[in-house]
């Protein structure tokens, strides 16, 4: 039982003004496993002031050189793998995520991506002149934007916060981070690896707190830049909030997203690939294939293929090595998934296998791994992002109405193609309407800007497109002489 009673700020844990406890549970006993404040006006305005005090102080972070801020992110790097067993026990433990995956994706991930941001600020030109059209020259600075609010969902709660916090350090940002309430345990050891490598004080801030808390910061004067990750509903509010404000926002939202499975390919070959777009995280993945588009021709084939794809994953307790697929995040969410497979039933969609709960665990918010045929494309099930193991088989008759079928939702953040015939592939990936797409695998990559279209948010975040976003330019006019 973890029982926390104050909030990290200012460098240093500080007794929190907030009444209210958020109770986190296990996805897997039920049990509470351990609380903390919630942050609420007083502490997020603590917050916010550290922040902002850290940001403007004339020797502060922001003023130091680039290769000082590198060497501070790489040690904080450094700390954060050297916590990686208790980290990833607790995500596992809150989310249900299976913590044969958790070691990637919630340490060797997010580890790499501090390490690819203290590179990249090295070597970035932060400053150059421009010999001007009119006879004069232009000084252009890239300049960190400021104290930058993010509010970070539950489902891969270290990724995420490095995806925001990453390039912000870099940039010479500061930071109020708002971890999710049922993910709030793990950011406790996040905040000792902030104070173990000496990040200065007031660089790094955390929130723990609900909607109220989040939106609350959203709207802080002092902060300059938000970047959020979650649903498209809060997103659509707080993108409403930054408008109002002409504050700078980077949205990553949710997602519908379409394997494409071609022709030629070899789906046995793929197994873990597929299995991997189709139920990472336990489905709880927002860049998740939840439809499955297969040619017409090779309807029955692929529907036993994955009818025992879906049949033959283990599932069970997210800290036995061996699970494949743990149990969801909270009830509620899995009774927002249960709702999905009622209405998909009751909208005529046929259920191959699953559907309902595993009978052998009797504790623990599990699902079982779920696919449906004779999905119609308007259907809830293959619009709505379900957030959980419930796949939607689909046909296609041409590559046409594959792509047509692919794109028609509200969303477009990411998508797959298998094929035997990569260059085909990728000719296919281009008529994608989403910010990524994979050929024969898909992974975030550092290097490579990751992000939405439509309603799966606005800007993007990796790749020194994501360095730029936590920078403003500014430019200094000089005659020549
Ligand atoms: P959510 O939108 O309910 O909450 C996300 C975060 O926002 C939490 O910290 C929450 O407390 C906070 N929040 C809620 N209401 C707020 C408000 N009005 N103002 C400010 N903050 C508020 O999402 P969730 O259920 O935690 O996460 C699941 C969603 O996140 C899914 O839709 C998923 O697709 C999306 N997601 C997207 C990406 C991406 O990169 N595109 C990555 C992971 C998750």
């Amino acid at each position: 039982m973890i029982d926390q009673n104050a909030l990290f700020i200012d460098g240093a844990l500080t007794s929190s003004h907030a009444s209210e406890y958020i109770e986190v549970r296990s996805a897997a006993t039920e049990e509470v496993i351990g609380r903390a404040p919630a942050a609420d006006a007083e502490d997020v305005d603590a917050a916010v002031s550290a922040a902002r005090r850290a940001f403007d102080d004339p020797q502060g972070w922001s003023t130091w050189s680039a290769d000082e801020r590198a060497i501070t992110i790489e040690r904080f790097a450094d700390e954060l793998e050297t916590r990686t067993e208790r980290l990833t026990g607790l995500v596992s433990s809150q989310n249900g995520m299976p913590i044969s995956i958790a070691g990637m994706l919630e340490s060797g991930l997010p580890t790499t991506v501090y390490r690819y941001y203290a590179d990249l600020i090295r070597s970035t030109q932060l400053e150059e002149t421009r010999p001007g059209l009119l006879g004069g020259r232009a000084i252009v600075r890239q300049r960190p934007v400021g104290v930058v609010a993010a509010i970070v969902p539950w489902n891969y709660p270290n990724l995420v916060t490095a995806l925001k916090v990453a390039p912000a350090l870099a940039a010479g940002c500061t930071v109020v981070l708002k971890p999710s309430p049922e993910t709030i345990l793990d950011s406790y050891v996040f905040a000792d690896a902030v104070a173990a490598a000496n990040i200065p004080a007031g660089v790094i801030n955390i929130v723990p707190g609900h909607a109220s808390t989040g939106s609350y910061l959203v709207s802080h004067p002092d902060v300059n830049k938000v970047t959020f990750t979650g649903s498209t509903a809060v997103g659509r509010q707080i993108g409403k909030a930054c408008g109002e404000l002409l504050r700078p926002v980077t949205l990553e939202l949710g997602g519908k997203s379409a394997a494409i499975i071609l022709d030629d390919a070899d789906l046995a070959a793929n197994i873990e690939g597929l299995f991997q777009a189709a139920l990472l995280n336990n489905g709880q993945t927002c860049v998740l294939n939840g439809r499955i588009l297969v040619p017409r021709k090779r309807f029955d084939e692929s529907r036993d293929f994955f009818a025992a794809l879906v049949d033959s994953a283990i599932v069970g307790d997210p800290l036995d090595p061996g699970t494949q697929v743990g149990p969801l995040v909270t009830d509620a969410h899995r009774s927002r998934v249960e709702a999905h497979i009622a209405r998909a039933k009751a909208a005529g969609a046929h259920l191959v296998t699953g559907g309902g709960r595993p009978v052998e665990l009797d504790r623990g918010w599990y699902v079982q791994p779920t696919l449906f045929t004779d999905v119609e494309p308007s259907s809830s099930l293959a619009q709505e992002e379900v957030f959980g193991p419930v796949l939607a088989l689909m046909p296609y008759d041409d590559v046409d109405q594959a792509v047509q079928i692919a794109n028609d939702t509200m969303y477009g953040l990411a998508g797959t193609i298998w094929t035997a015939d990569e260059t085909r592939g990728i000719q296919i990936a281009e008529r994608i309407e989403s910010g990524t797409v994979g050929v024969n695998y898909y992974m975030l990559d550092p290097v490579a800007p990751f992000g939405g279209t439509k309603a799966s948010g606005l800007g993007r975040e990796l790749g020194p497109e994501g360095l730029a976003a936590c920078m403003q330019t500014h430019t200094t006019y000089l005659s020549t002489t």
